[in-house]
């Protein structure tokens, strides 16, 4: 008989509060079934004050893990040692088991820039306008400025806007400015949000006012749950390209999954399963 979990199966997780929405378990268990390993990865709802325990735990058992809101910075004290990128982020999202030796990764940013280069898009040297100043938005933006872009920041608060302004500039041959959002003029190449408006359930809001959207060409949202938000569908009537989080997402799994087992994911079997997940979450979404 064959048995789905044995005393060897490698151990991986999702710490986050709450983890119970996330997809991130159907994705990486579908990778490890697609490579054949003895591999399973489960959400573990960790609150911040469970997160030192559990990492200790963790340590001693699983091989790897993925971290989200709210422990993407706090992480950071319990790791042994932080990849470069992560570092410049400013935050984790993928931490491997090294023999007992914990090393955090961010791997968002590599999703980022796949979701363009799956829609056929070339960012190098593009005029771009970023709307959030978080930590989806610190990994865009480190992408867009090593690609030579120039990035507008729009923020909520201003103050945290110039700190990632501060934090990123200099670092990249890219340039960066800050607007109000009541002062952005000229054309775009790309808009791109990073806030979580018009996130599910808040489907009705769009983070900037729609007749900006007249002078942009490309628009990406890194939320993809609705599949298609409010901003997503103004852009596309008016005729730009749209990208959603969903890409970003999913190639930001695949390379944790190359972190931690050393393994390519075969390229059509990768395209099934992209097709496939992306099926089941529109059908999810809708129902
Ligand atoms: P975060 O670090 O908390 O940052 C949120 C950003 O959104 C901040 O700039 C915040 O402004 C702004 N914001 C929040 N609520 C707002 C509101 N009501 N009006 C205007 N601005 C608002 O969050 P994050 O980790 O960057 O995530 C942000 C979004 O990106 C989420 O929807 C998340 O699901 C998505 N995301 C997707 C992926 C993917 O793989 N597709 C990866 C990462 C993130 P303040 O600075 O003023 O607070």
């Amino acid at each position: 008989m064959e048995l789905a979990i044995t005393g060897g199966t490698k151990l991986f997780a999702l710490l986050g509060y709450p983890v119970s929405h996330s997809v991130s378990p159907i994705i990486h268990n579908s990778f490890f079934r697609v490579q054949k390993t003895n591999c399973t990865y489960i959400p573990l709802k960790t609150s911040p004050e469970a997160l030192r325990e559990t990492v200790r735990v963790l340590r001693e058992s699983f091989e790897g893990f993925n971290v989200t809101i709210p422990h993407k910075q706090a992480i950071i004290e319990y790791l042994d040692e932080v990849d470069p990128r992560a570092l410049l982020y400013g935050a984790i999202n993928t931490v491997k088991n090294d023999n007992g030796r914990l090393v955090g990764y961010n791997t968002d940013g590599y999703g980022f820039i796949k979701a363009f280069e799956m829609s056929g898009i070339e960012i190098e040297g593009k005029k771009v306008l970023l709307v959030g100043a978080g930590g989806g938005a610190r990994a865009a933006i480190c992408e867009l400025l090593r690609r030579k872009c120039h990035v507008d920041i729009i923020n909520r608060s201003l103050d945290r806007a110039i700190a990632l302004k501060q934090d990123v500039s200099g670092h990249f041959p890219g340039s960066v400015a800050i607007y109000g959002s009541e002062n952005i003029e000229g054309t775009y190449d790309c808009l791109i949000n990073t806030t979580p408006v018009g996130m599910f359930p808040n489907i009705d809001s769009m983070p900037i006012d729609p007749r900006v959207l007249e002078r942009i060409g490309i628009v990406y949202d890194l939320i993809y749950n609705p599949w298609e938000t409010k901003l997503l569908s103004a852009a596309r009537h008016r005729g730009s390209k749209i990208i959603n989080g969903f890409p970003m997402l999913f190639f930001q799994a695949a390379e944790a999954n190359r972190i931690w087992t050393g393994l390519p994911l075969p390229n059509q079997a990768g395209q099934e399963l992209f097709r496939k997940i992306a099926g089941h979450l529109k059908i999810v979404q809708t129902v």
